[in-house]
């Protein structure tokens, strides 16, 4: 059997060693509920305080106190647009996000669309999946109360110009809210150079474990509660803390914090390897997103004449785990709305691939991967 190769850290990564050591004490010696007033609590509460201090550190959050943790991306995204939007919607019902949105962004924009009667503005991208500045200062109106602009898009790898907009939005006294689930821990983010006023952060896209995430809320912005019960997350966000999980989530912070620089170096370069080897290699490929501006681990292709189901499960059979766009989606038939809204055809879009590449990732791994890839389009499209 061939080794397994996984080209698929942006669905999910594993659990780093230095991480795993730092959790698990908080789940049998160190077990106490942080809001106990006795010692083994107070343990728990110290690890939460300090784990907030860590994610707060790498989003260049000054205060800690801005961030609440959530129990993963879905459910801050959920929180930030639908909490700010119902506490607004006094000051106007128009809403403005893009439609290359992860379906935890876009599902909750069309709820409040269709259940609260917001009128919800879609942005279009480029062929590279950039959102159009022009679009968005043109949609902005006197009732527009809230943006969202993901900071990377989790298919193509896109990163938006973040900081131009959050300026921009600033000027016009409107909210601004980025996903940032897929860019947190790759790319360097500053919420406060950026201008963002609530941002979307999840554990397991960087090395930390799955179903803790966290939402930063700018000092003094309200929100409506999304969770309701005891006072945790300073009565914002009720339910016992996570303790392990956030532990975790700080510890994958840390980490990245340390060599963020040196891991992004290392992958943007087998990223590039790949991408020259596939469309050396291969022909009748297409790079979809920007070849610079695009996350360090990000590469995703249409391959014509390839189904994308057939070469996903040729692609496992041969010992690589990879997805045609985000994890969620896979399984669907339908093409990616991603593609879609960049003007790649609904043809083209179903033949899509995205390889995912990690700090784990090895040079022997891109060059087995371009090997085993090769054969199985060859071989696919000769079944055609
Ligand atoms: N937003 C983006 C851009 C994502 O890529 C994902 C996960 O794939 C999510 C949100 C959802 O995050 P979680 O899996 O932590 O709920």
């Amino acid at each position: 059997m061939e080794t397994r190769i996984y080209m698929d850290y942006g669905a999910t990564t594993p659990v780093h060693p230095q991480v795993l050591d730092a959790m698990l004490p908080y789940f049998s010696e160190h077990y106490g509920n942080p809001s106990s007033v006795y010692r083994e609590g107070q343990r728990g509460k110290q690890a939460v305080a300090q784990g907030r201090a860590s994610v707060a550190k790498l989003m260049g959050c000054p205060d800690p106190r801005e961030v609440y943790f959530t129990s993963g991306g879905t459910e801050a995204d959920n929180w930030a647009i639908r909490g700010y939007a119902l506490k607004h919607r006094h000051k106007g019902k128009h809403v403005i996000t893009t439609s290359i949105e992860h379906h935890a962004v876009l599902n909750t924009f069309k709820a409040l669309e269709e259940k609260e009667g917001f009128d919800v503005t879609y942005l279009p991208v480029d062929e590279k999946g950039f959102v159009d500045f022009n679009s968005l200062q043109n949609a902005l109106r006197e009732d527009t109360i809230l943006v969202s602009v993901m900071t990377a898009n989790n298919e193509v790898g896109t990163i938006q110009p973040i900081k131009a907009i959050g300026e921009l939005l600033k000027e016009q006294n409107i909210a601004f809210h980025s996903d940032a689930v897929q860019a947190f821990g790759s790319i360097p983010i500053d919420v406060q150079a950026m201008h963002i006023d609530m941002l979307s952060v999840s554990a397991h896209k960087m090395y930390g474990p799955k179903g803790i995430g966290a939402l930063y809320v700018r000092k003094g912005l309200k929100l409506e509660n999304f969770m309701e019960g005891g006072n945790q997350e300073r009565s914002h966000r009720a339910g016992t803390e996570n303790v392990p999980g956030i532990v975790g989530f700080g510890a994958a912070c840390n980490l990245m914090a340390d060599e963020l620089e040196t891991v992004n170096q290392r992958v943007t370069a087998l990223r590039d390897d790949l991408i020259e080897g596939v469309i050396a290699e291969i022909p009748g490929v297409t790079l979809n997103g920007d070849p610079v501006r695009r996350l360090p681990g990000n590469a995703h292709f249409c391959l014509e004449g390839v189904q994308a189901e057939a070469l996903l499960t040729s692609l496992d059979l041969a010992g690589i785990a990879a997805s045609s766009g985000s994890a969620c989606t896979s399984g669907s038939l339908e093409p990616s709305h991603v593609l879609l809204a960049m003007g790649i055809s609904e043809e083209k879009a179903r033949g899509s691939l995205r390889l995912t590449l990690g700090r784990d990732t090895t040079k022997a791994e891109i060059r087995e991967t371009l090997r085993r890839l090769s054969a199985i389009v060859q071989r696919l499209r000769s079944l055609e």
